[in-house]
């Protein structure tokens, strides 16, 4: 579903994404993780073009990601990405955030719009928040409340780019378990995150990236118990 063929990146003379190659197969959910500064990021928004790449190919659904206009809305609107900070909109209603994307890029009906943002945020446990604003939930509910907003757009992908780590300990489980969930029924996804307990229980496989590159890449299982590379022998060492 996606591809990375040879992606390479820079910020001026840093060169933060090299020689990427890396396939995300239909329903697969590939964790990535690394050191801070490794390109985790860059990855997420190359992949939705939010950056954009010095060389190399990035293909979603077999077709190359397009530069710009309606083409790129698209694309945007089929790549779901939540991010670390929530970035609901704050003077919109829980319900409104998941409706506008429906009615402005998909041209949904207002009704059914609603209709089907009240079942995602149902399906996401908030239901009962709908007309509250952003600022009137926890930090779990509004990360909630995104995953919802990216689902109403009906995304062939998830991007999640640290989705917890703003969150306090004990609302890291609600918003994971949302991602289980996701995951369970078939989602693609891409996710960076620290909870390594996600990545053993919920990746077919972990990317582990250093240094702008992807060093390993293969099941949770081998990854974890068996590291090939001091990188990530070291990175383990460090956080498990
Ligand atoms: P973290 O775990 O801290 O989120 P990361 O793996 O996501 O790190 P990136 O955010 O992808 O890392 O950044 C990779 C490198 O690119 C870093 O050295 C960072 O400083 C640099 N970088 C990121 N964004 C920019 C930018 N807009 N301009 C210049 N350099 C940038
Ligand atoms: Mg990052």
């Amino acid at each position: 579903l996606i591809e990375l063929r040879d992606v390479n990146k820079y910020f001026g003379e840093l060169h933060v994404l090299q020689d990427i190659d890396l396939t995300v197969g239909r329903g697969e959910v590939v964790v990535v993780i690394g050191p801070s500064g490794s390109g985790k990021s860059t990855l997420c928004r190359a992949i939705n073009r939010l950056e954009t790449i010095r060389s190399g190919t990035i293909l979603l659904d077999g077709r190359p990601l397009p530069d710009e206009g309606k083409e790129l809305a698209r694309l945007r609107a089929d790549v779901g990405m939540v991010f670390q900070s929530f970035n609901l909109f704050a003077h919109k209603t829980v319900l409104q955030n998941v409706m506008l994307g429906q009615v402005k890029v998909r041209g949904t009906a207002k009704a059914k719009a609603e209709e089907k943002a009240r079942a995602l945020l149902d399906r996401v446990g908030v239901a009962n928040q709908a007309d509250k604003y952003p600022a009137q939930l926890s930090g779990g509910q509004q990360q909630r409340v995104a995953i919802a907003r990216a689902l109403a757009m009906e995304p062939k992908v998830m991007l999640f780019d640290e989705p917890t780590s703003a969150l306090d300990p004990e609302m890291i489980n609600e918003v994971l378990e949302v991602m289980r969930q996701l995951a369970r029924d078939g989602m693609t996804m891409v996710v960076v995150t620290h909870e390594m307990g996600f990545a053993r229980s919920a990746a077919n496989r972990v990317v582990f990236m250093a240094d702008g590159r992807i060093v390993e890449d293969r099941s949770p299982d081998e990854f974890f118990t068996d590291p090939h590379s001091d990188r990530a022998k070291d990175f383990l060492s460090k956080i498990l």
